[in-house]
């Protein structure tokens, strides 16, 4: 029977898809094609990372080979940008949002912002000017993309590696000539990064063209590349401390232009921090809810206060804390969870997209280790979307003291790592990427790729944790059912941990891909075929462009092939015994003892801070000649 209200819906939808745009939506997309590539055009090394290759200057007619290109940083560069995005801006006025189509309305808030945003990198931020560290981590993702991008034939991307090393030495000293003032946090964060650049020109560059037409030529450029990394490197440590130093903090005025124009919401810093405060309250009682009959079983002799909630709660987390990789298997750990997460997904058919093969879990490139202190996603190019998509995960670095390395896996402990991953990666930002990269007209998806909407990124990654939690993983139960058979109702044991990510076309990014996030499409899951994929991507998990040596990182050997432990796959398994804690009456797989993942020695990183920097805010870049890390 159909309602009034239903026969209204059904009309809509059979009327409203194919509307025509109007004067306004088309004017607003001849304006932000333009910008697209224009402000790709600005910044060749963003231009590789979203699969722009050419371009072809307006202005002269010629073609701009942008995969061969480092970003100008000249001042008059800069004052070309800043005359586009102060045009752009006023073109913007012009348009009337109000007759724009929701999705052009939703792009046009985007570019709005995103245009702002270039104007107050470029006239109050001013990174360029004040972060060493900025050309290090270009340099590094303008050296490293035509390794780890198959966008090309290896010949042709050796010969991009090639004409960019030898941009190198006019890039820095433009850098020197540029840089005012500094501090030390900068400097410091510049030098480790300045390292993992050269490694990477040395080592990981050197083996990718091998072999290739670029070969000789790469190895011509390579000396000067590596003198002028040198000259940079002594420039930061002993001429910058001697110019003008400035606080790396920014300044709650600017901090608060900054919030508005990169986060892209409407509540200012100070009512954020008034509801983060209530918030609190709440989520520490919740912490002690959970915490309380863990307490009670672990550390059955203890009686704490009235104000048990810091002791019941600190106690239950160290020994949660205890559970974790040994220092050198982080990388193999987030192998695993991915595997196994992915097993969820599929299994329990959680989402239309059961396609996750695109993804790769591998060593954070140590030119981008000072950002991704711990983990991160980075996603295949918006105009290349079947390119891979990586899980960067960050190992820890082989000089680091035991007890420091112990406090980070203290802290990355086995569910905490696994919460990562589905953040990061499946499903997390892998999904909402994927879906973003169907977004049509190309445009859209390019500027939904670099000027996103952050909040809307990361809503899907935490939704993602939320989601398999919820499946069951990390601590829930996976099912009701016998303790040694529930542990995963996805695949059969000692199957699904097989499976090593190799990727999946995926972007993160902002504005309006729609993911199905929590959608249930029955018949989406996979079904056969699923050991001999496995394999196929174990080889190509492990096939990591200039994985283990260049990059420096945790080794990425076969960690998942063929080791016996697999079984105890950080899934949860109801019924577990807790250690010590006999006839437990909470079976919690979540807090079910596992050894280690990995056969641990002294393993290696630097590390800063608990930062999960995404590919919106990398992307980003590309329209602003000024990242920032530091705020996050
Ligand atoms: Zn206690
Ligand atoms: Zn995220």
């Amino acid at each position: 029977m159909l309602t009034p209200f239903a026969f209204l819906a059904v009309s809509l939808l059979r009327v409203a898809p194919p509307a025509p745009p109007s004067p306004d939506s088309a004017a607003f997309a001849r304006l932000a094609q333009e910008f697209v590539l224009r402000a790709l055009s600005f910044a060749p090394i963003t231009a590789t990372q979203n699969g722009l290759h050419r371009f072809v200057d307006p202005a002269t007619g010629r073609t701009i080979l942008l995969d061969e290109r480092l970003d100008d940083v000249s001042p008059a560069a800069e004052r070309r940008q800043l005359a586009y995005y102060r045009g752009l801006a006023a073109r913007l006025h012009r348009l009337h949002p109000a007759r724009l189509d929701p999705q052009t309305l939703a792009d046009f808030d985007l570019l709005r912002s995103g245009v702002r945003y270039a104007l107050y990198a470029l006239t109050r931020e001013r990174a360029p000017h004040t972060r060493p560290q900025v050309y290090a981590e270009a340099l590094g993702n303008a050296l490293f993309a035509p390794i780890s991008l198959e966008y090309a034939d290896t010949a042709s991307r050796a010969r991009h590696l090639a004409a960019r090393v030898e941009g190198v030495p006019g890039y820095l000293a433009q850098a020197a000539r540029n840089l005012e003032r500094s501090n030390a946090i900068h400097r410091r964060v510049a030098l480790e990064e300045l390292a993992g650049v050269a490694d990477l020109i040395r080592k990981t560059g050197t083996d990718f063209v091998r072999g290739t037409s670029s070969e000789a030529r790469y190895g011509r450029a390579t000396a000067p590349a590596l003198a002028a990394l040198d000259r940079y490197a002594a420039f930061v440590r002993d001429t910058l401390p001697r110019r003008p130093q400035g606080d790396w903090r920014m300044g709650e005025a600017r901090f608060a232009a900054k919030w508005r124009d990169v986060l892209q919401v409407s509540r200012s810093p100070a009512e954020m921090f008034a509801r983060a405060k209530a918030r609190l309250a709440e989520d520490r009682a919740e912490m002690l809810r959970l915490a309380g009959p863990l307490h009670a079983q672990w550390f059955p002799a203890h009686r704490h206060g009235a104000d048990s909630l810091n002791p019941v709660v600190s106690e239950v987390l160290a020994r949660i804390g205890e559970e974790h990789a040994n220092r050198d298997s982080l990388l193999v750990q987030a192998q695993h969870d991915v595997a196994a997460l992915e097993d969820v997904v599929r299994g329990r058919r959680l989402l239309s997209l059961d396609d996750f093969s695109n993804l790769r879990v591998i060593p954070t490139p140590v030119f981008m280790r000072g950002v991704y202190g711990v983990a991160g996603a980075v996603f295949a190019p918006a105009l290349e979307p079947k390119l891979t998509t990586f899980y960067w995960v960050t190992p820890i670095p082989p000089e680091w003291p035991a007890e420091r390395a112990e406090a980070k896996l203290r802290e990355y402990n086995r569910y905490k790592m696994l919460t990562l991953a589905s953040h990061e990666a499946v499903p997390g930002h892998t999904t909402q990427g994927t879906y973003a990269n169907m977004a049509t007209p190309e445009w859209r998806r390019v500027l939904r790729s670099f000027a996103g909407n952050g909040p809307y990124v990361e809503g899907w990654g935490v939704y993602s944790e939320h989601l398999m939690r919820a499946a069951g993983v990390e601590g829930g139960r996976l099912r009701q059912g016998p303790p040694d058979r529930a542990q995963g109702d996805a695949a059969p044991r000692g199957q699904q941990h097989h499976r090593h990510r190799a990727a999946h076309p995926g972007h993160e990014r902002g504005g309006g891909g729609a993911p199905d996030g929590g959608r249930r499409l029955p018949g989406a899951a996979g079904g056969g075929g699923e050991a001999a994929a496995g394999s196929a991507r174990l080889r190509a998990a492990q096939h990591v462009p200039g994985g283990d040596r260049g990059l420096g990182g945790a080794p990425a050997r076969g960690g998942a092939g063929g080791r016996g432990g697999l079984q105890r796959l950080p899934l949860s398994r109801p019924g577990a015994p807790l250690r010590g804690a006999a006839g437990a009456h909470r079976p919690e797989a979540l807090f079910r003892r596992r050894g280690p993942v990995g056969v641990g020695a002294g393993g290696p990183v630097r590390e800063r801070g608990d930062m999960k920097p995404q590919r919106h805010e990398r992307a980003r870049e590309a329209i602003l000649p000024s990242p920032d890390k530091e705020t996050r």
